[in-house]
């Protein structure tokens, strides 16, 4: 809401203020720089990580908001390295811990972690740690139930505290604190003993996903009184986005998809999202035929052909992971070309997630989801038990079908950013090929199509959506052709009109359940009455360049009205 947005608007410091924080005149620049080269092996700072250094090492409580891949830990490791004692990381999942610990060890610094699954041995050594004042270690992480259930973790905790070893606390995935955020963890709720007990040190919470709202929520949950917040920008500048349209009845994608990969990604790594676990197969075996080195992954997979898959691919011994979203956590492979979307995802935060992980090393790379009809279906019936799931993934097709803004901006609602115009630089193919969009008026044809469903109605008939594209076109059952107006628009041209009504509330959704199935209706929606006024008009924007998309071919243009 705007009042939650004004407050977390008002810094504790003012622009100024903060900007002597990028500064390198603290009495620990030289360290952090030094190790940024020779620990790190970084040449520089991204955008806000010195800032947020800085900060901390000046014992200031800091909340930092950096889409993933941005290099969030290293605001925490790095200081680490230039305290005394030992930096407590708090984290949600054991995979993330050890990914961090063999990196952190990798590179000689010294880290240890502490879960459910610790041996005694190791539990007593990590204790005996904490206290010692040589600080063997030099981050120790922790998953949030040490905090909330071990007596023993604490009370060593206190120790610690009091023997000032205890040099800053990190939480990260900060946002699972909050019941409003998308990841709630009850244990998280309880991490607030930590700012009580042990004030003086310094807390860093990081996230790449929390509204201001949420943010709100984690400060009283983790009781730092009035952070300061360091966000970074979610638009990836280097990343190009685009749609192409996926004709539901051939697989003129995969073919399109191929020769991509053979022409503008020759010898280049990238990912393929697919939708189930069959496509994964399908799909690479389908790539493979056409010479090209791709394998599948997906949950179901043997665990050592996932790390198998993973490794070739991270190591450049497979080109491309054709793979559901289950290919995700953990990846971090910097030099990702491309991420080719098969099927569009469940909604725009997601697709900005899964395609977020190309060009990770700030170099040009493309995401491009291929936008399919009969897709919106099938994702629908994944996503129909999840409260808002409808919503967000009416938010994905609007991405996809929205010629009128830049996909940049239509990200950036999602992610509580003012958008700036400046922000794309035509690196979306809507900015880019603006020309090549015409407006053109869809009244007569949004007319047809509720035609039918009321004749279908008044018969006591449910369409599915598929029904309903062939009943528009004339191939449905001889009985509905003599009374409905049939269209000369093209199949594509078709399912982008019924999209763009049900986009725009004049057609809506209908589900119904059977022991075996879902099924999906099309309904019409709270908008189609005014259809009914002859004065009432209704436009979109449609493509016009020839190749995979639809033109406006037997759609008149609006300028004609
Ligand atoms: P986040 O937690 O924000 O998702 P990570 O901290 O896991 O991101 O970092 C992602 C990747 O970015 C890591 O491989 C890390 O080494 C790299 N990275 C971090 N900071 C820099 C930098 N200043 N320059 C280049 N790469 C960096
Ligand atoms: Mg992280
Ligand atoms: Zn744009």
């Amino acid at each position: 809401s705007s009042s939650s947005k004004s407050a977390a608007a008002v810094p504790v410091m003012n622009k100024q203020e903060l900007q002597r924080y990028d500064g390198t005149d603290f009495p620990w620049s030289k360290e952090v720089e030094q190790h940024l080269k020779d620990s790190f092996h970084l040449s520089k700072f991204r955008p806000l990580q010195l800032r947020a250094i800085n900060l901390t090492l000046s014992d200031k409580d800091l909340f930092l908001v950096m889409p993933t891949g941005r290099g969030k830990s290293l605001c925490y490791q790095l200081p680490s390295v230039c305290s005394k004692g030992f930096t407590l990381v708090i984290t949600p999942l054991v995979s993330l811990m050890e990914d961090q610990i063999m990196y952190l060890k990798s590179i000689g610094v010294s880290a240890v972690m502490l879960n459910a699954s610790s041996s005694k041995e190791h539990a007593k050594t990590v204790m005996a740690g904490l206290t010692d004042v040589k600080a063997p270690f030099k981050l120790v992480y922790v998953t949030p139930e040490k905090i909330a259930k071990s007596k023993l973790f604490m009370s060593r905790l206190e120790k610690a505290y009091n023997a000032n070893l205890l040099s800053r606390i990190a939480v990260d995935e900060v946002h699972c604190c909050s019941q409003w955020g998308h990841d709630f963890r009850p244990d998280y709720k309880l991490l607030g003993i930590l700012k009580r007990q042990f004030s003086k040190v310094p807390l860093l919470g990081l996230t790449a996903t929390a509204t201001s709202s949420v943010l709100k929520d984690c400060e009283k949950i983790l009781c730092v009184p009035q952070p300061i917040t360091l966000t970074a920008s979610f638009n990836r500048t280097n990343l190009y986005y685009e749609v192409r349209i996926k004709d539901s009845n051939s697989d003129v994608s995969i073919s399109d998809i191929a020769s991509l990969i053979k022409s503008r990604y020759m010898d280049q790594s990238g990912i393929v999202y697919v939708f189930s676990q069959k496509e994964a197969e399908s799909v690479s075996s389908e790539l493979q035929k056409r010479d090209i080195v791709a394998y599948p992954y997906h949950a179901n997979m043997d665990p050592d052909d996932k790390s198998r898959v993973h490794r070739k691919w991270a190591s450049n011994k497979i080109k491309v992971v054709v793979a559901t979203v289950a290919f995700g956590m953990g990846i971090d492979k910097p030099d990702v070309r491309f991420v080719i979307h098969h099927t569009i995802s469940k909604s725009v935060e997601n697709y900005y997630q899964e395609s977020g992980r190309a060009g990770r090393d700030d170099r040009p790379a493309d995401c491009i989801v291929y936008f399919g009809f009969s897709d919106i279906f099938r994702i629908s019936t994944m996503v129909v038990m999840e409260n808002v799931g409808q919503q967000k993934l009416l938010q994905m097709v609007d991405y996809c079908q929205n010629l009128h803004r830049c996909r940049r901006s239509l990200m950036a609602v999602h992610f509580d950013e003012v958008w700036d115009d400046e922000g794309c630089n035509k690196m979306c193919d809507t900015c880019r090929h603006a020309k090549d969009h015409t407006s053109v008026d869809i009244t007569q044809h949004a007319r047809q199509v509720v035609q039918i469903l009321e004749l279908a109605s008044s018969m006591d008939e449910k369409l599915t959506p598929l029904k309903l594209v062939e009943a528009w076109m004339g191939k449905g059952p001889a009985k509905h052709r003599k009374m409905i107006q049939t269209t000369t628009l093209s199949r594509l041209q078709v399912e982008a009109v019924i999209v763009q009504l049900l986009l725009q509330g004049y057609l809506r959704e209908d589900f119904s359940f059977t022991p075996y199935t879902t099924y999906f209706y099309m309904k019409l929606g709270r908008k189609a009455p005014l259809l009914k006024s002859q004065s009432h008009t209704l436009s979109m924007k449609m493509r016009t360049d020839s190749g995979s998309a639809p033109t406006s071919a037997g759609l008149s243009p609006v300028r004609s009205f």
